[in-house]
């Protein structure tokens, strides 16, 4: 489904679909697989190489509308083409259009003083570094981010940083140079005031990257996830994003966009996923008959249709009403997409790995990673039982 697409993201669209086809699908196993042991969080020369292919094809930034550095879409054109490379675990990454940097770029480029735009966000958007964003804490259920416990604490010309994070995506990787972290800066101000947002260079004395974590075992080096220590980190006070007692606010405007990006990458998951069942459905016999002539493969496959045609039409409403409305008014349409698109990628997907039987479990296909991948954002930014709360208290006021 290609509406709406202006002459300028058609162009990019196709594009986006030849570099797919010439450099993606061909080394897709080869960047996915895991990196030699002592060379886990280092660039991969051949990621690196395709970025500045990417970047000279214009397939660069495709995210961003906030000046030149980007494609100039709306949300709506960059859910089709995110469906696109969203086919590929591999591809976001090579069109600088990760997370969690592209949440972070939009946080700078929304929040960011003139001086920390400088300092951070131009290399971000050059992809010379990498970013990283702790939020979520061990010691406390993180969903109810009032919980979080990380002080940061004023201190002359400074604040100090104290506490414990994990999940940290993006934390291990030696391109990663800069954490934006949440905390709380005021235990005595009203709840929702009490957090802050604060830059960290990776290298602050007294910040240590504690032990990878994997996610059903896949580490997602050289990017991964991790544990992380904060101890008296001392960074100077104009690191302070947007103001003290400001964290709230940043967070509501940074996981919007986010969330509706993963639902557009979802899409393009499961649309691949369809075709991989009809092709293996076709090619495989077993009791006399191919396993596309069987009944209960041919359900299987419809019904994956079905699903595939409702996550993508409640991500493209959720896009285009952030384009008609604005974030704040499309967040109802955020949610319902950040709720129902992971859950109908991941059965789509699952429907898939059970046709391919055991090579659907192995690495010789997307199938098994990309589920991991869905069932992971049930939880990531956001468990479901969060957001569906959220929708009812706003449907429940709505019949008052
Ligand atoms: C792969 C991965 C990458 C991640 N990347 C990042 C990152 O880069 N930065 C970051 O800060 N965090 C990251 N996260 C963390 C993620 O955002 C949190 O795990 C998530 O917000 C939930 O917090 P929690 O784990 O503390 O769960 P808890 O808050 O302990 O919640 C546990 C469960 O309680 C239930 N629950 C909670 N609230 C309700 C409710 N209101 N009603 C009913 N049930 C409820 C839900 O089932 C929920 O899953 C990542 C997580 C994963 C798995």
């Amino acid at each position: 489904m290609f509406a709406e697409l202006s002459a300028h993201a058609a162009a990019i669209r196709d594009r986006l679909v030849d570099f797919m086809n010439e450099h993606v699908y061909p080394n897709e196993r080869e960047l996915l697989a895991p990196p030699p042991e002592d060379e886990r969080w280092a660039p991969r020369p051949l990621a690196m190489a395709l970025m500045a292919k990417a970047r000279e094809a214009g397939l660069w930034n495709l995210f961003y509308n906030h000046g030149p550095e980007g494609a100039g879409l709306s949300n709506f054109e960059y859910a089709q083409l995110c469906e696109i490379f969203g086919r590929s675990l591999a591809a976001p990454e090579l069109f600088n259009c990760n997370a969690p940097d592209v949440g972070n770029m939009e946080l700078l480029a929304a929040y960011g003083s003139q001086e920390q735009k400088d300092q951070w966000l131009r290399p971000l958007l050059a992809g010379e570094i990498r970013s990283c964003f702790a939020m979520t804490e061990p010691a406390v259920a993180s969903s109810d981010a009032t919980n979080i416990e990380t002080r940061i604490e004023s201190d002359g010309n400074d604040y100090v940083i104290n506490g414990r994070k994990w999940w940290v995506t993006g934390a291990p990787s030696q391109r990663c140079k800069v954490a934006i972290v949440m905390g709380k800066s005021d235990p005595s101000a009203p709840k929702h005031k009490q957090q802050s947002m604060i830059l960290v260079p990776m290298d602050t004395p007294g910040l240590t990257v504690v032990r990878p974590l994997t996610v059903y075992g896949y580490e997602h080096a050289p990017l991964g996830h991790a544990e992380v220590d904060f101890k008296d980190v001392r960074v100077p006070a104009r690191n302070m994003l947007l103001g003290e007692g400001r964290g709230f606010e940043i967070a509501q405007g940074r996981l919007g966009p986010g969330r509706i990006h993963h639902c557009m990458r979802f899409v393009g998951l499961a649309e691949r996923a369809v075709e991989s069942m009809c092709r293996r459905a076709r090619s495989r016999s077993a009791f006399g008959s191919t396993l596309a002539e069987m009944g209960g493969v041919r359900q299987a496959i419809g019904q994956s249709r079905c699903e595939v045609e409702q996550a993508r039409l409640v991500t493209l409403k959720a896009a285009w009403m952030m384009d008609k409305l604005g974030n704040k008014a499309a967040r109802n349409d955020i949610a319902v997409a950040k709720i129902v698109v992971p859950s109908l990628a991941g059965a789509v997907i699952d429907r898939a790995i059970q046709l391919h039987g055991g090579a659907g479990l192995s690495h010789d296909f997307f199938l098994a990673e990309a589920f991991a991948e869905t069932r992971f954002l049930r939880i990531g930014d956001g468990p479901d039982e969060v957001h569906r709360e959220a929708l009812a208290r706003v449907e429940l006021e709505r019949q008052k």
